[in-house]
């Protein structure tokens, strides 16, 4: 007998109503885990093994140079940003795949910095995931003109004074899942003559984010979190399409070439977001990353949204209604405040994590003390997101559910 609110046939019901709990078939699960760490790495698409055998085999190997020409590889990385686009909110000819959101970031900050010469800083926060702060830093000495000027959070629209070039934010910080005021924030950014980069990392798969609509001028993000590219899948890029013909990529390639084939000794720019590559395509990475963004086929990026609000608020009621006061919610309580992800404070937050794997409830731990769990709308279920809670609840050292 229990008087918990969240009961599991309250947890099935929901399963029964979930208009996207069919997606879940399309990735492999293992049996006995409940994978609360997809924002770190998210599962492997089932499609994922085909298409990559298919590229390896069917392209590479039977194919050999062909592939360039027969098999799409040259047009994967606008191919695949086009599959990204509505999913944060954006045009198709506004996104590419290419490099890794740390060498993404550095490319389109020295293009901003560049494209507001006299202005002095680079706007963040303290609190910014570190290789954001990492290629901030190191871009200031690169260009030498440019400071980073880090503050908190709740300073940011104060700081935003007339020497900032860019305010760089990561609209979801992965301690807290924290979510930033992405439209007021570009506004302000806009209003101080500053251009406007987000840090989509925590974001894209998760939470609709409006690109256009908000009038954001720039963006990376993460191909292997909610995304589910597969470790080390290629990230994408965001350029606004009224600043691909004034912006320009600090590091030209011969493939981001207005003509790449010849192999012309000075660079020209491609049209649109093309220029932006500097590289080869990496063909084998895109090809599970094209299976994970198949995934999404038919779902919206609102309705992948309402089920995670759903997840992660019955997560930090069950676990505080079954274990009061044992942990301390280090996420906003507030679900339009709060990302795909939910943080409690502990003391032996460590010792926690370790017990909830071991019985395979997969989180992680972030020192000093937080357990941080992220929740994958695709694949996970309420009931699992229940019992996940009950285990929590339990290794924090209180009364657990019946
Ligand atoms: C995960 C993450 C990154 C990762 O960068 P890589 O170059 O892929 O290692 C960058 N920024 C933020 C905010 C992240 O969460």
């Amino acid at each position: 007998v229990t008087d918990f609110a969240w009961t599991p046939e309250r947890a099935k019901a929901l399963d029964r109503a979930d208009p996207i709990a069919h997606v879940r078939e399309r990735f492999v699960l293992p049996d006995g885990v409940v994978y609360l760490d997809g924002n770190s790495l998210g599962p492997l698409p089932r499609s994922a093994g085909a298409m990559v055998a298919t590229a390896l085999e069917g392209e590479w190997g039977d194919r050999l140079i062909a592939g360039w020409t027969e098999s799409g590889w040259m047009e994967a990385p606008e191919r695949l940003g086009g599959l990204i686009a509505p999913l944060v909110g954006a045009d198709p000819d506004e996104v590419i795949v290419t490099d890794t959101t740390s060498i993404a970031l550095v490319k389109l900050l020295v293009a901003a910095c560049r494209a507001r010469p006299g202005r002095a800083t680079i706007l963040t926060t303290s609190t910014n995931f570190p290789t954001d702060l990492y290629a901030m830093e190191a871009v200031a000495q690169l260009l030498g003109d440019v400071a980073v000027h880090r503050v908190e959070p709740a300073e940011l629209r104060g700081s935003l004074a007339a020497d900032a070039a860019v305010l760089a934010l990561t609209h979801v910080d992965f301690r807290t899942a924290e979510m930033f005021d992405l439209p007021g924030l570009t506004r302000a950014a806009h209003e101080a003559g500053a251009l406007a980069l987000w840090d989509l990392c925590h974001s894209a798969g998760a939470v609709p984010v409006g690109l256009r609509e908000h009038g954001v001028d720039l963006a990376v993000g993460c191909g292997y979190k909610f995304l589910n590219g597969g470790p080390g899948a290629p990230s994408f890029l965001f350029v606004r399409r009224e600043l691909q013909s004034e912006l320009a990529n600090p590091l030209p390639g011969w493939l981001g070439h207005a003509a790449p084939f010849d192999f012309a000794p000075d660079f020209r720019p491609a049209a649109g977001v093309g220029q932006w590559l500097t590289s080869t395509p990496q063909v084998l990475g895109m090809a599970a990353l094209e299976a994970a963004l198949g995934c999404f086929e038919g779902l919206s990026i609102e309705a992948v949204r309402a089920k995670s609000v759903a997840l992660t608020g019955l997560f930090i009621e069950a676990v505080e209604e079954r274990a009061p006061g044992a942990v301390e919610l280090a996420s906003p309580r507030s679900a339009d405040r709060r990302g795909s992800q939910v943080s409690f404070r502990h003391p032996q937050a460590d010792r926690i994590m370790e017990v909830l794997a071991a019985g395979g409830v997969i989180g992680d731990f972030r020192p000093p003390d937080l357990c941080r769990f992220g929740f994958g709308a695709l694949f996970l279920t309420y009931a699992q997101v229940l019992d996940a809670a009950g285990r929590v609840a339990e290794a924090a050292g209180q009364p657990s559910a019946p």
